[in-house]
């Protein structure tokens, strides 16, 4: 099979990742791959099924009965679609709760083991954009481009807080904040896959940069670099 294009985008939460994915998929007409909606889908599964979320060993057990399929967004403004079990559940792993589901089983190796196997089917079958925190470094170590944006705490929760508040979800900034910085903190602490920029990754601070100029700069090096 030939080789696939593929674009990472690694950063932490909150840092303008999903918009800036988006567009940039678009943009290349490459399929867009959410990878973290992918951690939250088996959080709201082991929630929905009485699993605690700190129960490794039942989590590990269980995690091959996870059937879901994704619905890439195809323009700018949607998200991703999720079926989980044949069940639409795109709106109810949006929630903030569901981010903290998702960290936590995020670190449980059978679960990532899992999700990479199936985020490496989508990259054979086509070129995409995957996005995440360990695109770069372990899922598509040989990606032709790779990037990494990150912004301060305080100016992912505020955009974060926006974001939930668009949803309908009203949440307290200073708790936000706090469970931005601890999901970080889970994210680049744990064992396997850790949050850090790949060696090879262009490094973009997204702190006085919007996401049209984010995604402009992307664009430039993938297309200057012979594409
Ligand atoms: O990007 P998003 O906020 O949807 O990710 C939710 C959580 O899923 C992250 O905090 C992280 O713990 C986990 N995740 C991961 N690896 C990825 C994508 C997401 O560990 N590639």
């Amino acid at each position: 099979m030939s080789r696939r294009r593929i674009v990472t985008i690694d950063g932490p939460a909150g840092v303008g990742k999903s918009t800036v994915s988006r567009m940039t998929a678009v943009e290349l007409g490459f399929t867009y791959l959410d990878t973290g909606a992918m951690y939250r889908t088996v959080g709201l599964y082991m929630s929905e099924q009485g699993v605690a979320l700190d129960d490794e060993a039942g989590i590990a057990a269980r995690i091959r009965e996870v059937e879901m399929e994704l619905l890439p967004a195809t323009d700018e403004n949607s998200d991703t679609r999720v079926l989980l079990c044949g069940e639409d559940v795109s709106r109810e792993i949006r929630t903030q709760d569901m981010s903290m589901a998702a960290s936590q089983v995020s670190s449980i190796p059978e679960v990532r083991t899992f999700l990479t196997e199936m985020q490496r089917r989508y990259g054979e079958k086509e070129d995409i954009v995957a996005e995440g925190r360990d695109m770069g470094t372990v899922v598509f170590p040989m990606a032709a481009w790779k990037f990494f944006l990150d912004a301060s705490p305080e100016m992912r929760a505020r955009r974060r807080f926006y974001q939930l508040e668009e949803q309908g979800e009203t949440v307290d900034f200073e708790q936000l904040l706090a469970q931005t910085v601890e999901r970080d903190y889970n994210d680049s602490h744990r064992n396997i896959a850790p949050l850090v920029p790949a060696k090879d990754a262009v490094l973009i601070s997204t702190d006085a940069v919007d996401a049209a100029g984010v995604t402009a700069q992307i664009i430039r090096r993938v297309l200057d670099n012979s594409f």
